[in-house]
């Protein structure tokens, strides 16, 4: 443990106020940081000063109206604002997929760091959240110290962040473990102070070099996605044998060594992280020489691919093999319950491909309809979950709200034109719905 101080706490500043970068300045906010957010897209930061939050993320919007009413929080798109505020300072921009690549985009964060480091003048530590291929804190900080006018005063670090869409904001507040990647002392200090709060409640701190620390990120994900397609993987080894695969999970969950978290058989993963992770990393290791050593993690993109493709197929087995002119509701849109995030969600892709083959398609999502439907207009898109399935064909259950666990297959039955149902996510009970008279299918179970 470095030596505490009794200095004045880091002021903090978190440049990228999506959905990682707005919650973790709202949080610090909240921890009694006095926080300044930089973003380049001016509504965000009007939406921001005025209180709202702009995505879906539970219990942040009160705790943004806390932190702004507390005076510790404001939003700016000014980098010499935040260069002259700032002790400490968060990269938290995006880093996507790179169009027609499986390379990471690395040109927000080039651009954020670029930016910043004109206006910095004194001693000060940047601090890298985003996820980012191994080797991108080394390059930021020779790209930083050479632009800055302060130099190698300026020094890097890199703090992966695991929060969770849906529980990001007490993933923020009690994190199973911080990760520091450090090259001094004194860039261990700096964090440990912006981070003291969360330290004082006990939290694992792992004080690393800035190579392991990009590492243990796309790791992390490159373990949840395996363990994610390796059951969906036992789900294609059921349909051809005529096995079960929640009798499988459940009995391999038992197993202290394995466990049954992420060892939920469905649809598979999907979202702003697992999948581009995946890529960015095995692109980075054959960049390395290394591709060999995480050839696997294409084998688990392909197999979460073809969860998409089946699932598809089960809602056109269940129509009669022909897709055109059937109405189909999909409950659920966004990548998973309690965010409004589509990023490369699973269930637009479903529905998506059921329209390419004819299929009527009506989407519902308690939160994602407004981006769904502007990144995907030629989907009918409804308000709720029963009325949406007035006279549908087939109902097929996407993304596992927990508002479409507990319709009623009754109340539900007395509106569909045909009791047909397939259940993506294994989140229905297939016994009380084919006791309502319901065809029932799910992959990976007879
Ligand atoms: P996002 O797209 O929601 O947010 C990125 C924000 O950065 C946007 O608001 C964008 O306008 C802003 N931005 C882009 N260029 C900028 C610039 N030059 N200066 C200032 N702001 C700029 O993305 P996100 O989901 O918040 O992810 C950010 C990073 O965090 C990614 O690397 C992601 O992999 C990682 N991450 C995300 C999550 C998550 O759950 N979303 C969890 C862990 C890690």
């Amino acid at each position: 443990m470095a030596a505490t101080t009794d200095a004045a706490p880091p002021r903090l500043t978190v440049i990228g106020t999506g959905y990682l970068g707005a919650t973790h300045a709202i949080c610090m906010a909240v921890l009694g940081f006095d926080v300044l957010g930089v973003e380049i897209d001016q509504s965000k930061v009007d939406r921001l000063n005025s209180g709202t939050v702009p995505f879906f993320e539970p219990g942040l919007p009160e705790l943004l109206v806390k932190a702004l009413d507390s005076g510790r929080l404001r939003f700016t798109t000014s980098f010499a604002e935040a260069a002259e505020f700032g002790d400490v300072h968060f990269l938290c921009v995006g880093t996507p997929q790179q169009q027609g690549s499986e390379a990471a985009d690395l040109r927000y964060v080039d651009a954020a760091a670029t930016e910043l480091a004109r206006h910095l003048h004194r001693r000060t530590l940047v601090v890298g959240k985003s996820t980012v291929p191994v080797g991108t804190a080394a390059r930021l900080t020779e790209l930083v110290q050479r632009i800055a006018p302060a130099g190698d005063q300026v020094e890097l670090a890199w703090n992966p962040e695991f929060l969770r869409e849906g529980y990001a904001v007490d993933d923020t507040l009690r994190p199973d473990r911080l990760v520091f990647g450090v090259t001094s002392a004194w860039a261990e200090a700096q964090l440990r102070a912006a981070f003291a709060p969360v330290i004082a409640r006990d939290t694992p701190v792992v004080v690393t070099d800035l190579t392991t620390a990009e590492l243990v990120k796309v790791a992390a994900n490159s373990f949840l996605a395996t363990k994610i397609s390796y059951i969906n993987a036992m789900a294609e080894v059921c349909e051809a044998t005529g096995g079960d695969v929640t009798g499988l999970a459940e009995a391999l969950a038992y197993d202290d060594r394995i466990g049954g978290r992420f060892l939920r058989p469905g649809l598979g993963f999907g979202g702003g992280c697992l999948p581009k992770d995946i890529r960015a990393f095995a692109h980075r290791a054959e960049e390395l020489g290394v591709g060999q050593a995480v050839a696997f993690l294409r084998e688990v993109d392909g197999i979460n691919q073809r969860r998409r493709a089946r699932t598809a197929d089960l809602v056109r087995e269940l129509a009669g093999g022909d897709l055109t002119g059937v109405r189909v509701t999909a409950l659920g849109a966004a990548f998973k319950p309690n965010s409004d995030d589509i990023r490369d969600a699973p269930a637009l892709d479903v529905a998506t491909t059921l329209h390419r083959l004819g299929a009527h398609v009506t989407v519902v999502d308690p939160a994602a309809t407004d981006n769904a439907r502007r990144s995907f207009p030629e989907l009918a898109y409804g308000t709720d979950a029963l009325s949406a399935a007035a006279g549908s064909d087939v109902v097929v259950l996407l993304t596992e709200w927990n508002e479409f666990r507990l319709i009623d297959p009754e109340a539900m039955g007395a509106v569909v034109g045909r009791r047909r149902i397939v259940d993506g996510r294994h989140a229905l009970d297939p016994v009380k719905w084919r006791a309502a008279g319901w065809e029932y299918r799910a992959l990976g179970r007879p």
